[in-house]
């Protein structure tokens, strides 16, 4: 293996998670599983199979180079694909000939989408994404019915899948006002486009936070990242859902473990700086291993004399600067560690856990980012 770490993905964990959302989402509601972010960084190519096989049938990305991924990783199989972001007008034709929605959230793109649905005599299916109050994408309130008439008379090339937009901030409470106030708008904005007896579309805004906080705005469909992964959104938001179900258990699995393997051991002598410069200085004699990881594969700089590994079921400290491809940790209280034994990064060992938001609490990332940074080719290896 030309590799000096690899994630392994529980398989197990991705069907208890999926059943988790499955069992909290109300009738009829949609799951789209939302693998942006090489599926926060599982890998889309192995993540996506697993979700399949647990029922999944809706995939939303952000990018067409994402859907493609999607895509090679699905193929022979049944599902719908959702884009939720950049497309270039080249792309629009590869995405309707392949069926694959997208967002169109402002003019140009919904003219070459009627344009090119002509040329290839075949319907986009498209997603109005509407600005509520996030003031990211979406279109302004004082164009809605313009582009609503203008789909009205295109219909021969536009089949309008979903009306929808996205949450400023649902995983905390003090965005509660202005997440009211987006749901408000959207609401009334249904009320207008119920008008129109030719649309039939999916309405949809709710994430994870969105899911769980405040269920009634499941609407149609939900796009889930985090949850599916095994992670509230936030801490808040497990707060939420242990004290209205009275309960302390977690009830989602973390997927993901990454681990690696010591390179070398050695002695350092008391009073000596290890590694660059002179952020750890011995007090004693320390037996130190070194590990073949570093920022370069996702282990932030900022986890130099912070972070933590497990080794023969224990916690080691990091000690020194975290380098590009490799760190140092003192196992001074255990002489049995030699080259090739395994270390946990993220994970378990033993009776031992390292989790992702332990980790992330340290070097400050959310969990998001955390999982995102893991690089494409470490190689994911799938597990019971
Ligand atoms: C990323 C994303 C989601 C999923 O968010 P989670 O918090 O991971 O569930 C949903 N909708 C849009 C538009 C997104 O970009």
């Amino acid at each position: 293996m030309f590799q000096t770490s690899y994630i392994e993905l529980s398989e197990s964990a991705v069907k208890n998670n999926i059943d988790f959302i499955n069992n909290y989402l109300g009738e009829n509601v949609t799951f789209s599983s939302v693998v942006k972010g090489n599926a926060y960084g599982h890998s889309i190519e192995h993540y996506c199979p697993l979700a399949h096989k647990c029922g999944v049938r809706h995939f939303s990305v952000f990018s067409a180079q994402e859907a493609l991924d999607v895509t090679k990783a699905l193929s022979n199989h049944e599902f719908t694909l959702m884009i939720m972001g950049q497309i270039d007008n080249e792309e629009l034709a590869w995405a309707i000939e392949n069926g694959v929605e997208f967002y169109v959230f402002e003019q140009d793109r919904l003219d070459f989408a009627i344009m090119t649905s002509k040329k290839l005599a075949k319907k986009a299916l498209i997603h109005i994404d509407l600005e509520t109050g996030m003031n990211r994408t979406g279109i302004a309130q004082k164009d809605i019915a313009s582009t609503f008439k203008k789909i009205e008379t295109k219909l021969d090339y536009i089949e309008v899948k979903g009306v929808c937009t996205h949450f400023a901030g649902a995983e905390n409470i003090a965005n509660y006002k202005r997440i009211k106030e987006q749901f408000n708008r959207f609401k009334r904005y249904q009320l207008k486009l119920n008008t129109y007896p030719w649309l039939e579309a999916k309405k949809h805004l709710a994430s994870s936070s969105a899911t769980i906080r405040y269920p009634h705005t499941q609407m149609d469909l939900v796009r889930i990242g985090i949850l599916q992964f095994g992670f509230f959104p936030t801490q808040e938001i497990f707060v939420y859902y242990s004290t209205k179900f009275k309960t302390n258990i977690n009830p989602l699995k973390r997927i993901l473990s990454w681990k690696t393997k010591v390179m070398d051991t050695k002695m350092v002598k008391a009073g000596e700086f290890v590694g660059y410069g002179t952020s750890y200085l011995t007090n004693q004699t320390t037996r130190i291993a070194l590990l073949p990881i570093g920022y370069s594969f996702g282990f932030s700089r900022s986890l130099s004399n912070h972070g933590k590994v497990l080794i023969n079921g224990a916690r080691f400290d990091v000690i020194g600067t975290v380098n590009m491809s490799m760190l140092a940790v003192d196992i001074s209280l255990d002489e049995t560690i030699k080259k090739g034994d395994e270390v946990v990064l993220i994970g378990n060992q033993g009776e031992q856990e390292l989790s992702v938001s332990s980790f992330s609490d340290f070097s400050q990332l959310i969990n998001y980012e955390l999982l995102t940074r893991l690089p494409q080719d470490i190689p994911r290896i799938v597990t019971k």
